[in-house]
């Protein structure tokens, strides 16, 4: 099936009879025969299903759904993003290990990789995500487990250079841990050039409503885990008698780890209720990221030529750093811009809020056009240092092209821009 088809089909095909919508199973638990029965599950709990904590119906279709999607071999769905990318991570470091990640990602993965998980001795290294393949080897310690990195940075719009990035990892026998956030598997597919496991907050495109905060991680399957260093995955676990992961699981051992062990101890499962409304979300997806692309072409156009900007980022853009990593990896630029209004912070703040149209929140990827300031909201947090190492211009506005008529959207710009 193509993309298309698989949001509206994959992950549920109800039988004779059966609703023809993903039903809401909104059920903590689930009943059992014997006591016999209950046993054999806590076994082995990929046979049924025992708790709605870290296994849900509802949750599975769209779990199924995503992984068909990303050309994976299973998913699981988390409470945020954040969520998943913590989880991602905890699933093969513990304290005392490290890992790399690109410079350019997220302000909330920032705050959770160089603050938070460095209380819990888990060191992060940080390298440019254009600096040279020497340069990221030569970052490597003997307990770095994977490398991380962003598809299309948030908020920077820098290309992730797959192909470099794998080869190092793969060279050192760790995986590629991808952020899919900002393209959705429509416009890439990771897996394809070589990353092991990606993550996604489902808070953005995937829901693309604005309704519900999720995540999301997906594992290929193609990661062979016995080459490197991970007692984890490969040794005993005894909070289940011992069981290996990759002797039982195969393929599998690391998604079913992070479920088994990190959402049964940790418990950040989405409701049935969330699931459902990004299944929803997910129905029109491919249709929506189509438009979004479109959309966003037309508005890059546009600021590009007015003399009141400064400088603007959309790898769309044939004049983009990006331009060439995007061609390669994307079938589109997504919704994203970020530009510099002439005049710097107050500059850019007196546009913002100029906008009629487009509101300004904390949130991008919204089905509507939205705004965000990230020196004063999304990155508050990081130093003057920081902000110019994550590519962050005081006087940088995100904007979150909606799916609007483009010419209205492009009006209010253009209003805001004369205020
Ligand atoms: C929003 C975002 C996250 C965090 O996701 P939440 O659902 O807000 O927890 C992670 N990565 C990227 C690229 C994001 O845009």
């Amino acid at each position: 099936m193509r993309d298309e088809t698989k949001c509206l089909h994959s992950g549920y095909t109800p039988k004779n009879a059966e609703p023809r919508v993903v039903p809401i199973v909104q059920s903590t638990t689930y009943v059992y025969d014997s006591t016999e029965a209950i046993g054999d599950v806590f076994d082995d709990p990929t046979k049924s299903l025992i708790y709605s904590r870290f296994a849900n119906p509802t949750v599975m279709a769209v779990e199924d759904k995503i992984a068909d999607l990303e050309g994976g071999i299973g998913a699981m769905c988390t409470s945020s993003g954040q969520a998943a990318t913590l989880l991602a991570i905890l699933n093969l470091c513990k304290s005392g290990d490290s890992f790399i990640s690109t410079t350019q990602i997220y302000g909330g993965t920032v705050n959770l990789f160089a603050y938070t998980m460095q209380k819990y001795e888990i060191e992060c290294i940080f390298v440019d995500c254009d600096a040279s393949e020497e340069e990221i080897e030569a970052s490597f310690k003997d307990n770095t487990k994977l490398i991380f990195g962003e598809t299309i940075a948030n908020p920077g719009l820098n290309v992730l250079d797959f192909e470099k990035l794998a080869k190092i990892a793969h060279r050192r026998n760790v995986p590629l841990i991808v952020d899919n956030t900002f393209a959705t598997p429509i416009l890439c597919k990771p897996f394809e050039y070589g990353a092991d496991i990606i993550v996604h907050s489902t808070s953005k495109y995937m829901d693309g409503h604005a309704l519900q905060v999720g995540g999301v991680i997906i594992d290929s399957g193609n990661f062979d885990w016995s080459s490197g260093d991970f007692p984890e995955i490969t040794g005993p676990d005894m909070s289940y008698k011992g069981i290996i992961y990759t002797d039982t699981y195969g393929k599998s051992a690391y998604i079913i780890k992070a479920r088994m062990q990190l959402m049964r101890d940790f418990g950040v499962y989405p409701s049935a209720h969330s699931a459902f409304l990004l299944n929803l979300g997910l129905e029109t997806m491919a249709l929506r990221m189509e438009r979004y692309c479109e959309n966003a072409y037309k508005v890059a156009k546009y600021l590009e030529a007015s003399d009141k900007i400064e400088s603007i980022s959309y790898p769309g853009l044939e004049n983009d750093k990006y331009y060439e990593l995007g061609q390669k990896y994307l079938k589109g630029a997504s919704g994203v811009i970020t530009f510099n209004v002439k005049g710097g912070k107050a500059a850019a703040v007196k546009f913002m809020d100029s906008l009629k149209l487009a509101s300004n929140e904390v949130h991008v990827a919204d089905i509507r056009t939205c705004v965000l300031h990230p020196a004063s909201a999304t990155h508050r947090q990081l130093t003057d240092e920081q902000l110019e190492a994550v590519g962050i211009n005081p006087g940088m506005v995100r904007l979150s092209v909606g799916l609007e008529h483009v010419d209205d959207i492009i009006e209010d710009i253009s209003q805001a821009i004369r205020s």
